[in-house]
């Protein structure tokens, strides 16, 4: 059974960090979470008034954060020892599990910085677990070529030819899919009956079933053991993601995630006892 497409939306513009410009697209009014996918945010600006504050420390527990650029370059550094910076291509998967203080700043004062941030819930079993972490610059994404043209990044997950990603989580299960299809081209991939699955919009425009969806928007995908994306007459860039549903009780508040108000007060409690 192929997946239709159940709920769309754009997001929101917010701001975060010190004075960074972003649209919130899954973490809503419209859209809470799709669990476990808890937030995405977009940022795409020229203007470096938008960006160049940055992330300053912060901390993080009891989920993931993956940063994936596609233009310009954000240093990362955290206190467990971990410092890179992501460039363009490139991916930052960050396992916060029982806490994290880090900062992502960018790593230019001019031009474009375009990519997105997602945020994985962790099963409660390890939302205290280490923090662990992940990266990947461009070059080691796996990279599928279709034979009409089109192209398939990698990041993590397998394709149904068989091409896997370099992150490897077995938590969630997770996919996620940077895909560029040529003008009419149709892309399908088995996702597990367990997993939600949502796929945004780069560029053009898709078709899926009787659902229309273009530039900057987010389709939610309903039950199903596979999507088909059919791009229209210009081609399409978008991604494709998707993870295992954990069902589990969701409690947040601000960098934390948990499973109940006391655990979120707990963490609060933690950071200002210095324990991160
Ligand atoms: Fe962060």
């Amino acid at each position: 059974m192929i997946r239709k497409i159940i709920q769309t939306t754009k997001g929101i513009p917010v701001t975060d960090g010190a004075g960074v410009k972003l649209t919130r697209i899954i973490a809503s009014p419209e859209l809470d979470m799709v669990d476990p996918l808890l937030l995405l945010d977009r940022f795409e600006t020229e203007n470096p008034d938008d960006y160049i504050g940055g992330f300053p420390p912060h901390p993080h527990r009891g989920f993931e954060t993956v940063t994936y650029m596609l233009e310009g370059s954000m240093r990362h550094k955290d206190n467990t020892g971990n410092e890179g910076v992501v460039e363009p291509g490139g991916i930052q998967w960050m396992t916060a599990g029982k806490g994290i203080m880090h900062s992502e700043m960018p790593e230019q004062d001019e031009g474009l910085m375009r990519g997105f941030q997602l945020w994985i819930n962790l099963p409660a079993s390890h939302k205290m677990s280490e923090p662990g972490y992940q990266e990947f610059s461009g070059d080691h994404i796996a990279r599928e070529d279709t034979e009409r043209g089109g192209i398939i990044r990698v990041i993590t997950g397998t394709t149904d030819k068989g091409t896997a990603g370099p992150v490897i989580n077995k938590l969630t299960d997770p996919l996620y899919l940077d895909i560029t299809l040529t003008p009419g081209e149709s892309f399908s991939q088995s996702v597990p009956q367990s997993h939600n699955a949502v796929i945004y919009m780069i560029e053009g425009e898709v078709a899926i079933d009787d659902t229309n969806l273009c530039h900057e928007q987010l389709g939610v995908f309903g039950d199903g053991a596979a999507v088909q994306i059919t791009s229209a007459s210009e081609g399409a860039r978008f991604l494709l993601m998707a993870g295992k549903r954990l069902e589990e009780p969701v409690a947040r508040g601000g960098p934390f995630v948990m499973n109940t108000r006391a655990e979120v007060l707990e963490a609060f409690a933690d950071l200002r006892a210095g324990r991160f």
